[in-house]
């Protein structure tokens, strides 16, 4: 993610709102807020009952990955007060605030000045922001990142959250990676990750959990991220095929007492490398559309659980 690999090549006009609703929890919610209507609308009597009852099962068989209570009731629960019950069932993350840094932005590259004014860290000076990396094809992080981001924004919002972002597109430049941690502290979340993949030498694999070392600013909030970062790692493992890094950290996880993300947030916060771009079979899984929605359903997962 360090690395200054300029982007090439991208149109970046390829990134349209319809694909960031185009998350793997889309069918879940659809089918949730049709139970609900359907329940509603439908005539009194036996038929009622027997409708509510299949949409019903309908939803829960639909629903996926920890949250399905909060979309479909058990099929016991339905009953001849379907309606009562659909609505007051609550959403996970009802009240909730999640912050969601996309590292890099598609322009980057573009404003060499801006990138290397100095900012403070927490720790040091160090570089405003960087390009991020890129595969050897040129599909680059801050694609990658935004990508992930905006299906993740997506089911946090249908799981009841409020989202807050450090960027909002992948075409302009900025913000400085200590603008992005206020930009989230200010928010006050309950939560908070930030999303990169990593630029690494290609016979390297595997993804890694970042974790703040307490200097100050996070003190308050290193043992929560500690756990946050193993809910995420735990979810990587089940609900992708990434294997942990097999030359960064230790299974999976690392101590940064470097990056501006961690060693300022007042929220709890990790910072995930989801993969190696330089190395094919990494690089094959990160541009793909199904693996970028895997990791936003992995976060998603591993917010609920946290908040839990
Ligand atoms: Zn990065």
């Amino acid at each position: 993610m360090f690395h200054s690999t300029t982007s090439r090549g991208l149109t970046l006009a390829e990134i349209g709102h319809h694909r960031l609703r185009d998350s793997p929890f889309a069918g879940r919610g659809q089918t949730g807020r049709i139970t609900l209507a359907a329940v509603v609308l439908r005539p009194r009597g036996k038929a009622r009952v027997a409708v509510a009852a299949l949409l019903a099962a309908v939803a829960a068989a639909a629903a996926g990955c920890g949250t399905a209570s909060a979309y479909a009731d058990p099929p016991a629960a339905v009953g001849t007060r379907a309606p009562a019950v659909a609505a007051a069932a609550p959403l996970p993350l009802a009240g909730k605030i999640v912050g969601i840094d996309p590292g890099h932005n598609g322009r980057n590259h573009t404003d060499p000045s801006f990138l290397n004014h100095q900012v403070w860290n927490g720790r040091e000076q160090e570089d405003c922001d960087t390009t991020g990396t890129a595969t050897d094809g040129g599909y680059t992080e801050a694609l990658f990142n935004f990508q992930v981001a905006g299906y993740l924004r997506a089911d946090l919002i249908k799981d009841g959250a409020r989202v807050v972002m450090t960027r909002t597109t992948n075409d302009g430049i900025g913000p400085c990676v200590n603008q992005r941690a206020s930009i989230i502290n200010a928010s006050h979340a309950d939560v908070a990750v930030d999303i990169h993949a990593d630029g690494a030498p290609s016979w390297g694999r595997g993804f890694t959990v970042l974790e703040p070392v307490a200097d100050g600013p996070n003190d308050r909030v290193i043992a929560s991220s500690a756990r946050l970062a193993a809910d995420v790692r735990a979810a990587m493992l089940t609900g992708t095929a990434m294997p942990v890094s097999n030359y960064d950290g230790k299974d999976g996880t690392k101590l940064r007492d470097d990056l501006a993300g961690l060693n300022l947030t007042t929220v709890p916060k990790i910072l995930i490398e989801a993969g190696n771009m330089k190395n094919p079979a990494d690089a094959a899984m990160l541009t793909s559309a199904a693996f970028q929605r895997q990791v936003a359903a992995v976060l998603l997962r591993a917010i609920v659980m946290f908040l839990r």
